[in-house]
């Protein structure tokens, strides 16, 4: 291991313990007003600087996979028409323990930084919610890396349950797959109350398709890769509704092909049809990232079309035309 690469567990600690206040409940949510971040959103931050909208788009790039997620489930879930974007209402946790140089966040909005976030309680960040924006149907709780707070998600469900409001969000989060805290700091009640709460959807984020890209994205050891099929595989068998997101940045042009086969044999051993529930996303610089790109960055971020049309290839010869065009939400992988 390089010695310039994160010691995850030992770095998840620390930014835990920045990140949650146990004993009031409370999770540290990053402030976007003053961020880097601020001057890519297309509309104003709301919710006193803490929440921000996402409008996500189905087929936002011509040269890229469609992306249903999480449009898909939400509009499932709410009952809603299909439809091409979706716009959803977004919080941000203030501590992550990885560093992909791709990250639309600030570095140190992810520090958990008292200069740039505030401790909320699930209540507050519902109050926030209708004052902003009651007509809201999706809440996208998101990060930085939520997981590293899990009490978030249950926190925000029980609140919503007793305001009677359970039935009128869809609430999705996202997690890098980085550590066992789910199963670590959950009690068995806070697991059930998120297997069992029928508006919510995760995805867990694959952070490159080989160890070497992996390492390149995250600066996270490359033995850490394995590891997120384990987490993955541990999320299944506790019968969440889950979907997978994967980035193909590498600098590296060789073994692309023979790479992406062993990546697509990883996905089939924890079932054979999750390749159908995973969206691979595509890079772009968003103003954060400008200022840390050098040239094995802006390589990697054209070699992705190339890994892309990989991708695509294994997904001909592994699945049937018709196995493809089934809707996400309907593959599969228990
Ligand atoms: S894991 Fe997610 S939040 Fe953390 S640095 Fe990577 S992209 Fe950003």
């Amino acid at each position: 291991m390089s010695s310039e690469t994160i010691k995850t567990p030992e770095f998840s600690a620390l930014m835990r313990k920045r990140g949650i206040d146990l004993s009031g409940r409370r999770i540290l949510l990053t402030r976007l007003t003053g961020s880097e971040q601020e001057k890519d959103l297309s509309e104003p931050a709301n919710c006193k600087g803490f929440g921000r909208i996402r409008h996500f788009r189905f087929n936002s790039s011509e040269d890229w996979s469609d992306n249903p997620l999480p449009i898909y489930p939400a509009l499932r879930a709410l009952g809603l028409k299909q439809t091409a974007e979706l716009r959803a209402q977004v919080f941000q946790n203030a501590v992550c323990n990885w560093r992909c140089w791709y990250c639309y966040v600030d570095f140190n909005r992810l520090n958990g930084d008292r200069r740039y976030s505030e401790f909320m309680s699930a209540p507050d960040l519902v109050d926030l919610l209708h004052e902003a924006n009651p007509d809201a149907c999706m809440v996208d709780l998101s990060g930085g890396q939520p997981d590293l707070t899990p009490e978030w998600v249950p926190w925000v469900m029980r609140e919503l349950t007793d305001r009677g409001l359970a039935e009128k969000y869809f609430l999705w989060s996202d997690d890098n797959l980085s550590n066992d805290y789910f199963w670590r700091f959950l009690s068995r009640d806070d697991i059930d109350i998120i297997r069992s709460y029928p508006m919510y959807g995760r995805v867990g984020c694959f952070k490159g398709f080989d160890e070497r890209s992996f390492t390149f994205n995250t600066t996270a050891p490359p033995e850490d890769f394995a590891q997120q099929f384990d987490l993955f595989s541990r999320l299944v068998a506790e019968g969440i509704d889950l979907y997978a997101y994967v980035t193909f940045t590498t600098p590296f042009g060789d073994g692309i092909a023979d790479g992406m086969t062993k990546f697509c044999d990883m996905l089939q051993n924890v079932h054979r049809n999750l390749p159908l529930r995973t969206v691979p996303l595509k890079v772009a610089p968003f103003t954060p990232v400008k200022s840390r790109m050098k040239a094995d960055h802006e390589r990697s971020i054209t070699i992705q079309h190339e890994v892309h049309s990989a991708w695509l290839d294994e997904l001909s010869r592994r699945f049937s035309a018709v196995e493809r065009k089934v809707s996400i939400c309907n593959v599969a992988i228990r």
